[in-house]
């Protein structure tokens, strides 16, 4: 194909030039350069013909250009308005793409999807995103309960380890859980720094997470089910039982916290990281039912 596209190096720099355009690091703006990676993460992401996307940050287009060629239709989120003038131009050939002015955070995302895409239509969020905010980013979306299918996205390898990590590893934690009460989550990708303008300073791979129907387990309070097991990996050093003593100390005695682990049947000497979310769930449910009320 004789188009150049906006990933590859040559054109990105020639954008660049033409706008006078400086990076701001503060937004996190790491642009691809790279079709074949762009192609593989719209692969990954189950993009068709029918498929509607939504895109945080589109940067200069690089990947809202790939998705316009393979989905439906394309609504990217843009929180940088110098970007504006050059998305005009370097997607001017592609009726199918909304860029919408704003902060993702801020964003009403449900209200985007009602008024753009078709209802029932098959819809993934696929992102490159500023890796300051992918945290606040992903537990917005995915808690919100949007009516997406997945989302696929670029973030920083060891974040996306960590929300996909399995119990008994270093990176399982309180996010694993929080990521995966929601979502199926499965790393699909790791991607060398070289397909990114400017290189960022960490490693990075691209996360799957698959919205779940149901949630996986029963919590009979999800507030206090998340508050458990923050304070359950507090001090990741210390057991089960250290942990709890802490965050239970002003409501319970140690003798009634010790009953509700024998009732949960969960041994007190384990560390949080050995945990199931099922074995939380549990824990959980035990404890919010003797829970003095305020
Ligand atoms: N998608 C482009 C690419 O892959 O080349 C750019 C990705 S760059 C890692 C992140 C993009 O997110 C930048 O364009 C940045 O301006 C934008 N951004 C940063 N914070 C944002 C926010 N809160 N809401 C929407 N976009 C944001």
């Amino acid at each position: 194909m004789s188009k150049k596209y906006i990933a590859t190096p040559s054109r990105t720099k020639e954008l660049l030039n033409k706008y006078s355009f400086a990076f701001k690091k503060s937004l996190g703006q790491n642009f691809l350069i790279d079709v074949n990676v762009l192609e593989n993460i719209i692969h990954q992401a189950g993009i068709t013909k029918e498929s509607g996307a939504i895109e945080i940050g589109p940067g200069m287009g690089a990947l809202t250009e790939q998705l316009a060629i393979h989905a439906d239709k394309v609504v990217a989120f843009e929180i940088d308005q110098r970007l504006l003038p050059i998305l005009e131009e370097t997607l001017a050939d592609y009726d199918n793409v909304e860029i919408i002015h704003h902060d993702i955070l801020k964003a009403n995302v449900e209200e985007v999807i009602r008024t753009h895409f078709e209802e029932g239509q098959d819809i993934h969020v696929v992102a490159n995103l500023p890796y300051y905010i992918t945290t606040p980013i992903l537990m917005k979306l995915v808690r919100d309960q949007l009516p997406v299918t997945s989302l696929t996205v670029m973030i920083q390898k060891e974040v996306a380890d960590r929300m996909a990590a399995v119990p008994n590893t270093k990176s399982y934690g309180s996010l694993s859980i929080a990521v995966q009460y929601y979502t199926e989550a499965s790393v699909v990708l790791n991607v060398p720094k070289q397909v990114f303008m400017p290189q960022p300073n960490v490693d990075s791979s691209v996360l799957k997470l698959v919205m779940r129907k149901e949630p996986p387990v029963q919590v009979d309070n999800v507030d206090f089910f998340f508050e458990l097991i923050q304070a359950s990996f507090a001090q990741r050093r210390k057991t089960l039982r250290n942990n709890l003593n802490r965050f239970l100390q002003d409501k319970f005695a140690k003798q009634q916290i010790e009953t509700f682990l024998e009732n949960a049947a969960i041994d007190g000497g384990r560390r949080g990281e050995t945990l199931t979310m099922e074995e939380f769930s549990s824990l959980a449910n035990v404890i919010h039912k003797e829970l003095p009320k305020n």
